[in-house]
């Protein structure tokens, strides 16, 4: 086939499928809803002259590897280290995780235990790697991706790969025990493990979690993820490829042989495609663009069942001043959360329908690397809470946000003294307003949630995990697809390759 495609969504990964595709030469035009690129990484003003640089601020997960072809470096794109993060504790100065180093006060031998544990992450990266750069192994498809997986594993030596397979279905809380004495350690590592999913660190299957994030973290994008979708979108127009914004598909039209014919927009216009790649989540390509009673009754139901229940805010301060650690350094990374119990107390209000009353923060202050954010003498605190449910016993409404707003500029002034006052502006966004703002299912920060069934050849579902779908010329590009959500550029080429035949 040569003939127009279309992307739906100017989110990073369909911004990043376009540029794969108008660089093989293909006809390709992006639409996007909304007035500004990006989805969940776009830029967005929240007050005055203050900004953040997308609802996400961690780029560590960008695949470098996949993306290296589009050359980004031309549009732009430079890489930095990830900041250090304080792990702040009310009775002392905390921690600090400083990449492979660890500073504050430790229990009796955490540093080597620590260094153990960093060596063991990178070895075991090299297992990782590989299954996070290509389309996901089908234990029903052809053997040698599965026999090299297998390889891959094996090559690791009988200790980790022993190891690897051991710790997969554990519990976060299990793992971090057998390897820590100290608790604030514990958490400070754990937290990671339970963002975009429907766990606690006592859920079994949550240390694979923790693995995946500590192996797929890599370098940051300079500037955050508004560089990347510059970069990204700059390279899909040299390329040639035409985006659009301010343009809401409303349906994906399908053809009596079950392959599509193109996009019809809000307002009655049709673009006709012989290829749709739809980087919005799975369950809006199927159930809203095309509509249940269109689809093959197996595929309506696996999609209907994809688990999306969100339960991350995100709440955005405009502060005067900084925010500076108890010994006076400057604060660019933050996590609270003192103990797991704190971490597994945090999820229990998720689990009845509740805000939580003491939530879980990652905090950035993305001004301190980008100043262009904010007015000098400022800074802006991007701040992700978990967790607060979407669907909320009763239902999410002004008092509601209020509360939320309220329990995490608490939690956060505990380490920050002084913080309410130094307060200019704020922004809260409920898992609802996350849905409504940004067109995701449940609110969810992923498209869907990372757990063992929704991860591989099982995401989003088995028809569907390897971007082409059973609507013929229907591909699947967004974070709802392997290797899954977060800011990594990975379902968006992997899906081009594909459509590409490579
Ligand atoms: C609060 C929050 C914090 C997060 N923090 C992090 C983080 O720190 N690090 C990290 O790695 N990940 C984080 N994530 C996850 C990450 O942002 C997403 O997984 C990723 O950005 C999704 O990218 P995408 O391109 O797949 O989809 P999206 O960014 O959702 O893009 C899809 C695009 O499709 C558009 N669209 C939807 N429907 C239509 C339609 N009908 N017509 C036209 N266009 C349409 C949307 O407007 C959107 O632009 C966070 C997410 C949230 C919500």
């Amino acid at each position: 086939m040569s003939g127009r495609i279309a992307v739906i969504g100017g989110g990073h990964n369909g911004l990043t499928a376009a540029a794969f595709l108008a660089r093989a030469g293909r006809d390709v035009v992006v639409v996007e809803a909304r007035p500004v690129l990006g989805g969940l990484a776009a830029r967005e003003n929240f007050h005055g002259e203050f900004f953040v640089p997308g609802l996400l601020h961690h780029t560590s997960g960008v695949r470098r590897r996949l993306i290296e072809e589009l050359d980004l470096g031309r549009f732009g794109l430079t890489w930095c280290d990830p900041p250090d993060v304080w792990a702040p504790a009310k009775g002392g100065s905390g921690l600090w995780l400083r990449g492979d180093c660890i500073e504050g006060s430790l229990a009796y031998r955490d540093d080597e235990r620590f260094a153990a544990y960093r060596a063991f992450i990178d070895r075991v990266r090299r297992a990782v790697d590989p299954v996070m750069d290509a389309p996901p192994a089908d234990p029903k498809g052809r053997l040698w991706p599965l026999f090299t997986l297998g390889l891959n594993l094996r090559r690791l030596g009988a200790k980790d790969m022993v190891e690897l397979l051991r710790i997969g279905p554990m519990s976060t809380f299990d793992w971090m025990h057998e390897l820590f004495q100290g608790e604030r350690l514990r958490a400070a590592l754990a937290a990671s493990a339970i963002e975009g999913t429907f766990a606690g660190p006592r859920s079994p299957g949550s240390a694979a979690n923790l693995l995946i994030r500590e192996c797929t973290a890599g370098a940051e994008v300079q500037g955050g993820p508004a560089s990347l979708i510059s970069a990204v979108a700059g390279a899909a127009r040299s390329h040639g490829a035409e985006i659009r914004t301010h343009a809401r598909v409303s349906r994906i039209t399908v053809g009596s042989d079950s392959a599509v014919t193109g996009i019809e927009i809000d307002g009655g216009e049709v673009i006709r495609a012989d290829i749709v790649v739809a980087s919005c989540d799975p369950k809006t390509v199927f159930l809203d663009l095309i509509g249940s009673e269109y689809l093959p009754a197996r595929l309506a139901t696996d999609i209907g069942r994809i688990r999306t229940r969100g339960t991350t805010a995100k709440v955005h301060l405009a502060i005067s001043g900084s925010i500076e650690s108890k010994d006076g350094e400057p604060v660019e990374a933050l996590r609270t959360g003192e103990s797991l119990d704190d971490l597994e107390r945090a999820f229990d209000a998720a689990k009845y329908g509740e805000i939580s009353s003491r939530p879980v923060l990652d905090v950035r202050v993305p001004s301190l690397s980008d100043p262009d954010l904010c007015p000098e003498g400022h800074h802006v605190v991007s701040i992700l809470a978990h967790f607060a449910a979407r669907d909320l016993r009763g239902s999410w409404n002004d008092i509601q946000r209020e509360t939320l707003g309220r329990v995490v500029i608490e939690t956060l002034a505990e380490h920050v003294p002084g913080l309410s006052e130094r307060i200019v502006a704020r922004e809260i966004l409920s898992p609802i307003d996350i849905e409504s703002h940004y067109g995701v299912s449940g609110g969810h920060i992923y498209h869907g949630e990372h757990a063992p069934d929704q991860l591989l050849f099982m995401r989003p579902t088995i028809q569907c995990a390897k971007y082409a779908t059973p609507i013929r010329g229907l591909f699947l590009c967004g974070s709802g697809s392997h290797p899954g959500g977060g800011i990594t550029c990975g379902p968006g080429a992997l899906a081009a390759k594909t459509i590409l035949g490579q």
